[in-house]
């Protein structure tokens, strides 16, 4: 246990998925070519009317539920008044009344253990435009001006830095799952301000918060929770707590260190209002209803599910849920009449295996559930061994050909039944004593045996039928 409890919430920006933008009907796509996606609404032209996307607030409400919030009423939005070169209309129009949902939680599991991760609240706003920086000029891309952001807000309820990640990680699934965002980090899609202070074990009141803004990688947030825990520790030790300042730092790559933005003494008073634009509305109870329908089982239950039903492991349903893809695939499998064990041995080795060597998703991966079902019923009949499974999955996806084309007549098994009753015969006599040695209850000696058979036979000999004809040998 380290010497102080480390204290930590966070905050969470997402950009969601959708057509138009949040207010506009500028086109929401990533775009290499500076204000491609633009419309006067984002530029803040003199004049412009703001109207929101219904799907972003669909998507809104929906992680609301997801997160066990309570929702509002009404919606509506307020306007948070500041100025700065990314925001041209000198406000953003965000909730902070009456987000699209409150006092939420929502469990993760870190090392194994299930944890409850309490949320203050989680609300739909737009995100602003971009700046890039040179040498003596600035540009403004105004194609982020108006993406739909939902922004999470956690209690200070999380203590580690694996568990602040391991947090970020969850939200990062639900949200692809829900297929509400791409949640890709390397676009910028995910930003994170970590708020952390450290405090004694015993203490009843947290210590002085330090704030860092805009982490943009989970390794990032990791690295920065360590360093800021380890520096406040420090000065702790050294009698100098004091010294730990309520303030906005950065975290700085290259320097593996936290460094000091500004002093953030009193909470910035940004004259909030009702942003009189957006009409508000009430949302009805019925299309709450639909919206928690179109809820899909997340990875927590979905694990939780594969474990009890279909008998797998913790670590192997683990590995299953970790994309909805991946989760679809092994359920289409079962569909198909693969057995549980056999799907996700494929999947969490063979498949991700390859998916990830070829950096492609398994939507684009050549063997189906339906051509692996080719290779698992030869197995199943023991025409092919397992190794030679493997081969013909390996030639099936080089060449984009159906694994039946590769399963030949010469790589067939021994499993004509008199032959291998000879074989077996000749290793049973060459091996007395171990006969004796089973029949006296040394049952491991059964793979053995096995074994036996198998480097006879150069791995040739049928292991269903060789399997059946030893134990009817040994056990009569
Ligand atoms: P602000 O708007 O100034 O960032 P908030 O009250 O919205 O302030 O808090 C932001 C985040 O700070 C929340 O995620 C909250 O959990 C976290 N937080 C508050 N107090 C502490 C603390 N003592 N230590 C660590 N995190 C804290
Ligand atoms: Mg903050």
């Amino acid at each position: 246990m380290s010497k102080y409890k480390a204290v930590i919430g966070l905050e969470m920006h997402c950009e969601f998925k959708s057509n138009s933008k949040v207010f506009s009907s500028a086109r929401n796509s990533y775009s290499e070519i500076p204000n491609e996606n633009i419309s006067a609404v984002d530029m803040a032209f003199p004049g412009i009317l703001p109207v929101v996307n219904k799907k972003c607030v669909r998507d809104a409400l929906m992680m609301s539920m997801v997160l066990h919030c309570k929702q509002p009423e009404f919606m509506y939005f307020d306007r948070k008044n500041y100025y700065y070169p990314d925001l041209p209309k000198g406000y953003q129009i965000t909730q902070m009344t009456e987000p699209v949902g409150i006092d939420g939680c929502i469990e993760i599991e870190c090392n194994g253990e299930r944890k409850k991760v309490f949320i203050h609240d989680i609300h739909l706003e737009e995100d602003t435009a971009s700046l890039d920086h040179y040498y003596d000029t600035s540009c403004i891309d105004y194609n982020r001006a108006g993406v739909p952001l939902v922004e999470l807000v956690t209690e200070p309820c999380l203590n580690s830095a694996e568990e602040a990640v391991t947090f970020l990680e969850t939200m990062r699934s639900i949200y692809k799952y829900c297929d509400v965002s791409e949640a890709d980090t390397k676009k910028g899609q995910i930003r994170c301000d970590v708020n952390i202070s450290i405090m004694d074990w015993d203490a009843t009141e947290y210590g002085t918060r330090v704030e860092i803004k805009n982490v943009n990688s989970f390794g990032g947030v990791r690295d920065a929770i360590n360093y800021e825990i380890k520096r406040q520790s420090e000065l702790k030790d050294a009698g100098r707590y004091s010294e730990v300042e309520q303030e906005t730092r950065r975290w700085d790559e290259e320097e593996g260190k936290t460094i000091r933005m500004r002093s953030k003494v009193d909470a910035i008073d940004y004259k909030y209002f009702v942003d009189p634009n957006l009409p508000k509305f009430k949302i009805a109870k019925e299309w709450l209803e639909e919206i928690k329908k179109d809820i899909p089982l997340l990875p927590l239950e979905r694990k939780e599910k594969y474990i009890r039903e279909l008998g797998l492991s913790d670590y192997d349903a683990g590995i299953i849920v970790k994309e909805r893809n991946y989760a679809e695939y092994f359920e289409e499998c079962l569909e198909l009449g693969i057995d549980a064990k056999t799907a996700s041995n494929w999947l969490s080795t063979q498949i991700l295996g390859q998916i990830n060597e070829k950096e492609i998703s398994l939507k684009e991966f050549y063997l189906t559930p339906t051509l692996l079902k080719q290779i698992v019923e030869e197995v199943n009949k023991g025409t092919i061994s397992s190794k030679q499974a493997k081969e013909v999955f390996y030639k099936s996806i080089d060449e984009k050909k159906e694994p039946k084309s590769f399963i030949t007549n010469d790589m067939t098994q021994i499993s004509d039944k008199r032959e291998l009753e000879n074989i077996i015969n000749t290793i049973l006599e060459e091996n007395r004593n171990q006969v004796k040695e089973y029949k006296n209850g040394k049952d491991n000696l059964f793979d053995y045996f096995v074994g036996q058979v198998m480097k006879n036979t150069r791995g040739k000999a049928n292991p269903i039928l060789t399997k059946d004809i030893l134990k009817e040998k040994l056990n009569n």
